[in-house]
């Protein structure tokens, strides 16, 4: 006997990366080997010279074809054994074992929009549905659209032992968002691309298309973005570690290093209305979802728990996200004697 393995992995297109995959037959028990595939169709590599290694790092039970089958989520490798430069991965398991002692945890809110042909579902043709105001968490065939998916894609989520922890909807029609985590940097990364490419796939079974368009409908209508929770061990236990968490983001070159590799068109998004902050005034605090980062109520009140980062894009790349957190906030507590 033998079962399937779908082998998916992060592609080379620019600005934002998409995901691939493919499927190899394995004998029964064999151990997931490295693979290889054509880097020059999926903007990867050039004509000549253009096979790439996948390389397993995570495998997870396939909630779609079900039995013995297996989701496994790959790192991009050239032939000579050094990581592609598509491959993000690499430097978070770098920094990740750098600041291991610290045990971050991260819990991402990832907000996406499904789209019916070329407009979001529940936008009718050529007119507009009405304003934003009832469709948050609605419910309702008036306000609410797309629920099957949703409901599937959360069923495949938990089958496949993925850590999603929660779902919504969103505040404009069509948009929804899931939750991955608490989960440390390389997991929820993992995780959270396994849970997309489950989102597409679930999704194309019902003829419907999901986006992580940042801001998916012009006009009076919210963006979506990727709010990213984050905490370390002493920030678990102690207010002056979140302080300077927070501090640490808003220092020297660190808001615009963070901003240029939190997704594209993340300008479009942080205009400063509809729940952001204006993408270059760095800001944080208690309970403000008009900040850059959001010291939730409870955290003031019980003095220890963790910091939201809501400027992330619905299309950041968590292998880049985490990995700049971790590095910001993990140096200064270090620095600050707060670990
Ligand atoms: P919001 O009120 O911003 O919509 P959500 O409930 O959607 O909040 O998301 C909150 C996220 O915070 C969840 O993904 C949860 O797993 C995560 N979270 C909770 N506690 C921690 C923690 N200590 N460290 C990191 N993330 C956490
Ligand atoms: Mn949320
Ligand atoms: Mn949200
Ligand atoms: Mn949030």
């Amino acid at each position: 006997m033998s079962f399937k393995a779908e082998y998916i992995w992060i592609d080379g297109t620019e600005p934002t990366a998409k995901l691939r995959s493919k499927t190899k037959i394995l004998a029964d028990g064999a151990e997931l080997p490295v693979w290889g595939f054509d880097g020059s169709s999926t903007n990867q590599a050039e004509g000549h010279a253009s096979d790439r290694v996948l390389k397993p790092v995570a495998s997870f039970p396939d909630p779609i074809r079900g039995g013995d089958d297996v989701l496994v989520m790959c790192e991009v490798f050239e032939i000579d054994g050094t990581p592609h430069v598509s491959n993000t991965r690499a430097a978070l398991r770098e920094v990740a074992e750098r600041y291991a002692a610290q045990e971050s945890l991260f819990g991402i809110e990832q907000e996406y929009t499904f789209f019916q042909g070329s407009r979001p579902l529940g936008f009718p043709d050529g007119g507009f549905p009405a304003p934003q105001g009832g469709y948050y968490c609605g419910v309702g065939a008036d306000e609410i659209f797309g629920r099957p998916v949703v409901e599937k894609h959360l069923e495949n989520c938990l089958a496949a032992g993925l850590g999603i922890s929660g779902i919504n909807a969103e505040v404009m029609p069509g948009q929804w968002e899931f939750q991955v985590g608490p989960l440390s940097p390389l997991e929820v990364s993992d995780h959270l691309w396994v849970a997309r490419w489950l989102l597409y796939r679930t999704a194309e079974d019902f003829g419907i298309s999901a986006t992580l368009d940042p801001k998916p409908a012009k006009g009076d209508w919210n963006g979506a973005g990727a709010h990213t929770n984050f905490s370390t061990k002493a920030m678990r236990e102690n207010y002056a570690a979140i302080i300077e968490a927070a501090e640490s983001l808003g220092r020297d070159e660190k808001p615009l290093e963070h901003i240029k590799n939190y997704g594209v068109g993340v300008e479009s998004r942080l205009t400063g209305a509809h729940e952001t902050a204006p993408w270059n005034e760095y800001s944080y605090g208690v309970s403000n979802r008009g900040a850059s980062v959001r010291i939730p109520w409870q955290v003031e009140v019980d003095q220890k728990g963790y910091i939201e980062d809501r400027r992330p894009n619905a299309n950041m790349d968590p292998y880049v996200v985490t990995r700049l957190m971790v590095d910001t906030c993990g140096s200064a507590l270090e620095k600050a004697g707060l670990v």
